[in-house]
């Protein structure tokens, strides 16, 4: 019997897996990480409610973590078959999966060291040779164009602006001759963004499983040049440090971007700027590659005589721990970017058990924060941040600056769901905390007059119905 089964992102806004069943065969539409509050991670040890060998191919909707982060696991536990992705997701995963596997294997060892983990000895969810099998199992699809996997599914891509190589995913589901079209929105970007193109709106849809990250409010209309020259500006004049939790992926670049605009602009100081990630630098040398993706033009920038458009004139790109360790010792201004965006592991966790206790330091936060991440305690106020087991006084300054997200609001989200050209039998709302879910699916029935359903994790439905 054909179905779609919600395997993650029900409830939540990691974990992203939608198993696809026709005619026999088995598709899977992403394979993220959950990630965030502990029992959620929990989740990434229970087995798959399917056998990984009965599954068939994978198709992925872009890199992130959270929709890819569970690959080298579901292949290390049978999964054999092909893993669909265009060149730049391809490209990125290399990076970020084998830095997926390495953080696991590092917070397993320090966990061991200070006698902190739940399991003991501490095992880490995969390792690095099984990030490197999952990585053999790529085979790269186009960019835009449609490609059929088998007689049951053919695929059309669409770009959806959200990060390098992003897709919102068009299936074609056929079986006895009957076809159904599911679209899976897969993340949704913003619109007139700095770098990428606007998120393109697949026609047409019986179905679709559209993100509600942020279904339940707009972004600031400031533009986010300006928050960011008043943030830079009054932290430096009081001699602290600026330290951004940066997703290495997207935010870093267009972060950036920005902060060297605005030094050309001479509205900022060019302040000494650390990106604390070997990570972000190679995907920023990607950014610099896959212009197919670009509403900016790279070429007109590099002309104009200003310099490399995505760093800041005085940028050093720290790889070693060593020169790491060293930036705890710069107590003139300066900013620091580092991963993990949501402070669940990485780097930015030694900067922050540094920089947190001082009032002239601030942190921004320039990305979604799940609930149970450090990043949503530091939001929402606590003054108490637990570090590596240590407590941390909170008395640095805490920011927002949500205009920096790659996922579209609330209206953005309506907009893109309005270039369908006809209302799909039904909505399904993925990928968003409830009270979001619960939100946007009320703002749709108001303003669409869609059916619209939040499945929970486990749920299933027939295309065909
Ligand atoms: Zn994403």
């Amino acid at each position: 019997m054909t179905k779609i089964t919600f395997l993650g992102a029900a409830g939540a806004v990691t974990g992203s897996k939608y198993l696809v069943e026709a005619g026999g065969k088995c598709l899977l539409v992403d394979c993220g990480l959950f990630q965030g509050a502990r029992d959620l991670r929990q989740k990434n040890w229970d087995r798959l409610p399917v056998d990984p060998a009965s599954i068939d191919w994978i198709v992925l909707t872009h890199a992130h973590i959270d929709h890819t982060g569970y690959l080298p696991r579901i292949a290390s536990d049978g999964f054999r078959g092909p893993i669909f992705a265009n060149a730049a997701t391809h490209e990125l995963c290399n990076l970020l999966l084998l830095d997926s596997a390495h953080l696991q294997e590092e917070d397993a060892k320090f966990a061991a060291k200070k006698g902190y983990s739940k399991h003991s000895p501490p095992l880490p969810l995969y390792t690095t040779e099984e990030a490197q099998q999952a990585l053999a199992q790529f085979r790269e699809i186009p960019r835009s164009d449609p490609f059929t996997i088998s007689p049951q599914f053919s695929v059309k891509p669409y770009d959806a602006g959200h990060i390098l190589g992003s897709s919102s995913l068009q299936i074609t589901i056929t079986e006895n001759g009957k076809s159904a079209t599911v679209v899976f929105s897969g993340d949704v970007g913003r619109y007139n963004q700095a770098i990428l193109n606007d998120p393109a709106s697949p026609p047409r849809a019986d179905y679709v499983l559209c993100e509600s990250t942020y279904g339940d409010r707009d972004h600031p209309t400031t533009p986010p040049d300006d928050c960011i020259a008043e943030i830079v500006n009054r932290t430096a004049k009081r001699g602290g440090a600026i330290v951004i939790p940066a997703f290495a992926v997207g935010r870093t670049q267009t972060l950036m971007y920005i902060l060297r605009q605005l030094e050309n602009q001479q509205r900022i100081p060019k302040l000494p700027t650390f990106v604390d990630s070997p990570m972000a630098s190679n995907v920023t040398d990607l950014y610099i590659k896959h212009r197919e993706d670009h509403r900016l033009s790279f070429q007109k920038l590099e002309q104009s005589g200003d310099g490399d458009p995505l760093d800041t004139h005085e940028v050093h790109m720290v790889r070693s721990v060593e020169d790491s360790k060293k930036i705890n010792a710069i107590k003139t201004p300066c900013i620091i970017m580092a991963a993990s965006g949501m402070c669940t592991g990485g780097r930015i966790l030694h900067h922050l058990e540094q920089r947190l206790s001082d009032a002239r330091n601030v942190v921004i936060f320039a990305g979604y924060q799940a609930d149970g991440t450090l990043g949503r305690y530091l939001l929402s106020g606590g003054k108490d941040a637990r570090i590596h087991g240590q407590h941390i006084p909170v008395r640095a300054e805490i920011q927002e600056v949500s205009q920096f997200s790659a996922h579209s609001d609330r209206t953005e989200m309506i907009r893109w769901l309005s270039g369908f050209q006809a209302p799909p039998k039904r909505l399904f709302l993925i990928h968003g905390e409830p009270d979001a879910a619960q939100s946007f699916s009320a703002r749709v029935q108001q303003q669409l007059h869609w059916n619209v359903s939040i499945p929970k994790l486990g749920d299933s439905f027939d295309p065909f119905a």
